[in-house]
């Protein structure tokens, strides 16, 4: 086996730089625990930003996609897939929406939920072409692309990207008079995160999102929650908008969503606003493909039939409880919801991340000083004393 040294070296130098990963190499995984080439155990606890609610390599859905590979992995959208109507039927009925519109990244789902809302403002509200304009918000994070860019606020995301694609007005997020102030009669949209996820775990006022949804509702513009993150019982409701009983417009969907074992993204929304695209309007060739549609609707299942959003409810509070026992000064708040967790410093988080790695739990900083922990939600209450305790060890001075 080669050493994790030797690896490191060469995948930093034949890779562009635009990551900065951490120096654990992982070879293996099961469940919670990964391993690197030389054997050692560490808790993931940031679960690929939530792709891996399930854990690694869940059973289940290492079977559904055995079963699948042996079938047919990839039809393109030329032909028709015996697995895609499944899927579509299992998801409408999980999210409550009439219609799936699937992609395979988040950053995908996202440009298709822009494209929906542009098309949806012509088409349905009657805004004059090209003039469409999107509200969304400042500090959030919805990917990589071009376009998604172009509504960051974030400096390292943008430098040197542009030109930027017009039509985006970003305000501040939590502030629901913000939005309602900054709509003009060709808004179409407000896109955001139920609660911000790469800003650092920035979980908004209670009652934002129901204020939000009854300002979008009066005005005529759609309601985008980006749940790539927070969807799929990460913060202890099935989608983090439940928390307040909202239900928007459309629902913005990824990582999880592929069980951690391959992309799989969604836009759910009912047939008046997703009736927008005909044939040739949108697509992509992998969107849909028969593995990512057995893998998803076996995740899908599962995620319902063992009550994930109780788990990571109920585990979320026993995390949270234990992590605000913690003695550091250094620590100025502790939020989240469910098993999605900020632990905020008062200086850079990165000296406490290589001291979590350095007593075996896989962690990262998000925008400098706040670590977030994302167990996978099948974590154990044994796993997670054990993460605790290594935790205690790594963050007490
Ligand atoms: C990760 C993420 C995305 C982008 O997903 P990719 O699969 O990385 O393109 C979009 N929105 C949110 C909220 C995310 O956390």
């Amino acid at each position: 086996m080669r050493s994790s040294d030797s690896i490191i070296k060469k995948t930093e130098h034949f890779g562009a730089a635009n990551y900065k990963p951490k120096d654990v190499v992982i070879h293996n995984a099961s469940g919670v625990m990964v391993y690197n080439p030389e054997g050692e155990e560490f808790f993931d606890l940031l679960s690929a930003y939530s792709a891996l609610n399930f854990g690694h390599r869940h059973p289940e859905l290492i079977e559904a996609a055995k079963q699948q590979l042996d079938k047919v992995t990839l039809t393109s959208r030329a032909f028709h897939n015996s697995v895609l109507g499944d899927f579509y039927e299992s998801l409408c009925a999980l999210t409550g929406k009439e219609m799936i519109l699937p992609m395979n990244t988040g950053a995908e789902a996202v440009e298709t939920a822009i494209k929906t809302a542009r098309r949806w403002g012509t088409d349905v509200k009657g805004v004059e072409e090209n003039k469409q304009e999107i509200i969304v918000c400042e500090n959030n994070f919805h990917g990589r692309t071009v376009t998604i860019v172009t509504m960051s606020t974030e400096e390292s995301a943008r430098r040197g990207f542009g030109p930027f694609t017009p039509g985006f007005r970003p305000i501040p997020y939590g502030d629901a008079e913000a939005l309602e102030k900054a709509i003009t009669p060709n808004t179409v949209a407000f896109l955001a995160e139920p609660i911000q996820g790469e800003a650092g775990v920035i979980v908004p006022p209670e009652g934002y999102l129901k204020a939000v949804r009854k300002i979008c509702s009066e005005n005529n513009i759609l309601m985008i929650a980006d749940e790539v993150q927070t969807g799929f019982a990460r913060t202890g409701k099935m989608f983090a908008c439940d928390w307040e009983d909202v239900i928007p417009d459309i629902y913005v969907l990824g990582k999880a969503l592929g069980g951690g074992v391959l992309p799989v993204s969604a836009v759910a929304a009912d047939r008046d606003i997703l009736g927008v695209f005909e044939p040739g309007s949108h697509g992509s060739t992998f969107g849909g493909n028969p593995l990512a549609c057995a893998v998803a609707l076996k995740a899908i299942e599962i995620v319902q039939r063992d009550d994930y959003p109780k788990q990571a409810r109920e585990k979320g509070e026993y995390f949270i409880k234990k992590l605000r026992e913690i003695k550091n000064n250094d620590i100025v708040e502790i939020r989240g919801k469910g098993l999605l967790i900020g632990v905020e410093f008062n200086c850079s988080a990165e000296g406490y991340v290589q001291a979590l790695i350095a007593n075996g739990v896989l962690a990262k900083e998000t925008r400098e000083n706040t670590i977030r922990f994302a167990p996978p939600i099948i974590i154990s209450y044994e796993q997670l004393d054990e993460a605790i305790k290594r935790i205690k060890k790594a963050l007490e001075k």
